[in-house]
Order: structure tokens, then C-alpha cells, then sequence
């Protein structure tokens, strides 16, 4: 009866069986039961053009009638080439070369190392720590479990397997902060630094979203305070971009808000619109070019077996010309006006004694809790109104697939708010 499938963060003794998905179509997926969910989380936030979308579907099958895989040692193919072209065109100016990878955590192992090794190449051998921020999550992997938030992060069992680093308070300010909010994150940010600046190869950040840690926003003049005191201590700067790219800010990258390139980004998640896994990692020439050289330690020395995979690039071409041939970034600025209408204009909701703050930052919005018990049985009382909510921690949030109509935004909205104020009289579907 059970299955050997081992679920993700999961207790396995009180985890309840994981209902079995048979298939989806845009916003819905189906269930072997016959219910259809309305999935808020557009399935960890990567399936952006929902479910079952044609154009994405045909592209696979194209690929695969051509070229499934091939290894990227020594051999390119036209998908690799013309992804890696798209991408240095639509990130922020002066990200021009791109190393391919299978996971966003593998995408910032890729980013970590560039930087480490970028010291080492320039002269900077003392600099071989990362700085990050607490509430942090960058993957799960060892590298990246040791740049998540030590304490509020779900690592602290493995610490002391892991590498120590800086950490940085994480950013109070928020999206429409005043310049005094933020110049008070970024004394913060400078203080550590000014102190350790000379044992630090790179800063790194999800920017304006932390995600994972608890939907934590902030101001875009945080990300140009942090490039500036990058650019004054020589430290390189790397945006986790794996939640925040394609769009879920508002714009299409969180760095587009600020103007700001950091000298590596780091693509997965909406990627490939969800359809395969893979990432991206991004650098600038300076980063690129401290590579050339005649030592043996000017190789860089990673390879996934399934780097440029040609099913995962060419639909994440595909993925991308449906987003501009489509107008996404319109129709994420109609998700939010839906999402701040519904939540934050709700004055029962925003007076509520368990709600401690709502959110809204493009297409994302949280209604964060006191405290975790307060979301016990959420999920449930969800999927009953047919709609796929899974609230991290004491975080009841949406990151909605972008083809998500007016209708069943307020669906999602609707059966959010009704969990905190119990009054079904407002359920629609
Ligand atoms: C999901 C996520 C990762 C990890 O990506 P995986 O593909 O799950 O390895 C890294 N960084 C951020 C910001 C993420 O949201």
C-alpha cells in the first residue's frame, strides 16, 4: 500500500499520502480521484505557463524526434548555442557568457565556485568565504545548505558537516522602503563587510524576494547599495535569480528593478516554464576572462552530465517566445493589481489577530502569520474549496501560474482570506 517513493520534507510518520496526479491543463491539475486543483504554487513556482501548454509540449516532441541529449564535453547543438544567445540578450547588459547546469542548487554551486575561483585567478587567494543573508535559501545541496539561514533555515541538523560563512542580517526595509529604511539594511550589510571584507570571494542574495525563507521583500535600492559596497570591497555579486527571473517580481529579472548587474545570476525554476529541469549560470566578462589563461587552475572544473540538455533548451526557448510573443510581463502586472485588490485592500483581513503582515510583489503575494499552527489544516480546508495551497512555515502564500485568469485569482484569493475569517459566504467554484 505504501509507496517507496520518499517524500520531499517530509515527517514520514505523519505525512498523509500524497494524492496521485494524473495530468493538468493551464492553471488545474487532476487528480487520480477525479478533483481538479486550482494550483496557487504553480508547482514550486516553475510552471509558469500552467499546465499541459501546447506550444511547450510540441517543442519537446520536436526536439526529441532530433536530438534528445548529447554531452557538452568537446560538442555544442544549436538549442545550447541559441538559449545561451536569448539569455545574454534578455538579462541585465554585460551578463555575456552562460554555463548550463540541471538545478537551480546546482546553478549556485556553478555561481559559488566561479567567484571563489575568480579570487584565486585575480590575486584574491584570501578570499574563499561567501556572504550571505539570514532568511536566506539557496538549494539543498551541502554548498548551499551552508548559505541558507543557519538558524530559521531547516539545515542546522547538518552544521557541522558544512563550511562556515558570514552571514549578514537579512533586509528590514520594504518594497517601497524610503531611503532611510534602506540606507539603515545597508549600514548593516556594510558593518560585516568592512570587517571581513578580506576573507570574502562574493555576497550573494535572492534579490527583492527572499523566497523560501519566509517571502521576505525589500526596496531595489538595496540591490544598488549592495552593488556599490561589492564594487568598494572587491566582492563579487551574485543574484540568485531562481525564484525572482522570469517575471515573478513584476519585471522580468528582481535586478531589472534596480538597474543593477551583478557580476553572476543564477536562472532555473521558470526556466524552462517548469517542463524540464535545468539552470543557468551567468557571468560578465570580467568574471569570464580572469578564466583565460595558461595555468592549470584557469579551468574551471564542473561539468553536469545533463548541462544543455536539448529537450531543456529548447523549451526554454519556446517557454521565453511564449512569454514576449504573449505580453507576460502584462499580464503579471494584471495578477497583482488582482492580488493588492483583494488582499491588501481587505481591512477585515489586514485587522485580523493572526494575521501579522500581507504582502504583494508582482505576481506573489503572502499573508504571513503569528505563528505556524495558526496554517494548521490549511491545505486541506484548500483543496475542499478545490484549490492547491501548500504555506511554508507560518507563510500562507501564492506564486500563480502567469496564465491565471481574473476569475481564479480571486478563487485563490477568496479561499485564502476565508481561512482566516471563516465566512464561506464568499466562495465562488
Ligand atoms: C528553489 C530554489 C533554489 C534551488 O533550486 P532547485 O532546482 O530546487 O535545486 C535555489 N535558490 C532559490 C532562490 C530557490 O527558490
Amino acid at each position: 500500500m505504501n509507496s517507496p517513493v520518499w517524500p520531499p520534507y517530509a515527517h514520514l510518520k505523519t505525512q498523509p499520502p500524497a494524492p496521485k496526479v494524473v495530468g493538468g491543463s493551464g492553471a488545474y491539475f487532476e487528480l487520480e480521484s477525479g478533483e481538479r486543483l486550482l494550483d496557487a504554487t504553480c508547482s514550486w513556482w516553475c510552471m509558469i505557463h500552467g499546465y499541459g501548454h501546447p506550444r511547450l509540449v510540441a517543442a519537446i516532441r520536436e526536439q526529441a524526434e532530433t536530438l534528445c541529449h548529447v554531452m557538452l564535453g568537446g560538442l555544442t547543438h544549436d538549442p545550447a548555442d541559441r538559449l545561451a544567445r536569448e539569455l545574454v540578450r534578455i538579462t541585465p547588459d554585460g551578463l555575456n557568457h552562460v554555463f548550463y547546469s540541471d538545478s537551480g542548487s546546482v546553478g549556485m554551486e556553478v555561481a559559488m565556485k566561479m567567484a571563489l575561483q575568480y579570487q584565486v585567478l585575480t590575486g584574491q587567494p584570501k578570499k574563499r568565504k561567501m556572504l550571505s543573508l539570514m532568511k536566506a535559501y539557496h538549494g539543498d545541496t551541502t554548498g548551499c545548505m551552508a548559505v541558507c539561514d543557519p538558524e530559521e533555515g531547516m539545515h542546522s541538523l547538518f552544521s557541522s558537516l558544512l563550511p562556515q560563512h558570514h552571514f549578514a542580517p537579512s533586509p528590514t526595509a520594504p518594497f517601497n522602503a524610503t531611503q532611510a529604511q534602506v540606507a539603515a539594511d545597508l549600514d548593516v550589510l556594510g558593518e560585516v563587510l568592512e570587517r571581513h571584507h578580506h576573507d570574502i570571494a562574493a555576497l550573494l542574495m535572492e534579490p527583492l524576494l527572499q523566497a523560501a525563507g519566509g517571502l521576505n521583500m525589500t526596496s531595489p535600492d538595496y540591490l544598488r547599495g549592495a552593488r556599490a559596497l561589492c564594487d568598494a570591497f572587491n566582492v563579487v555579486l551574485i543574484f540568485d535569480e531562481v525564484a525572482t527571473g522570469f517575471g515573478r517580481t513584476g519585471k522580468l529579472f528582481a535586478a531589472d528593478h534596480a538597474h543593477v548587474t551583478p557580476d553572476i545570476m543564477v536562472l532555473s525554476k521558470g526556466l524552462t516554464g517548469g517542463y524540464l529541469g535545468h539552470a543557468a549560470t551567468l557571468a560578465t566578462d570580467r568574471i569570464h576572462d580572469a578564466f583565460i589563461g595558461d595555468s592549470a587552475h584557469h579551468a574551471f572544473m564542473h561539468g553536469p552530465t545533463f548541462m544543455g540538455n536539448p529537450l531543456a533548451c529548447r523549451v526554454a526557448l519556446e517557454s521565453l517566445a511564449v512569454f514576449e510573443e504573449e505580453n507576460y510581463l502584462g499580464k503579471i502586472a494584471l495578477l497583482n493589481r488582482l492580488l493588492c485588490r483583494a488582499l491588501l485592500e481587505d481591512q477585515a483581513l489586514m485587522a485580523h489577530p493572526e494575521v501579522a503582515d500581507v504582502r504583494v510583489l508582482g505576481a506573489t503575494a503572502v499573508i504571513e502569520a503569528h505563528s505556524e499552527t495558526a496554517l494548521t489544516g490549511v491545505a486541506t480546508f484548500a483543496r475542499e474549496q478545490g484549490v492547491w495551497l501548500r504555506p511554508i512555515g507560518r507563510w500562507l502564500y501564492t506564486m500563480p501560474a502567469y496564465i491565471t485568469s481574473e476569475q481564479q485569482i480571486a478563487h485563490i484569493t477568496e479561499v485564502m482570506k476565508a481561512w482566516f475569517l471563516k465566512s464561506s459566504s464568499c466562495l465562488s467554484g
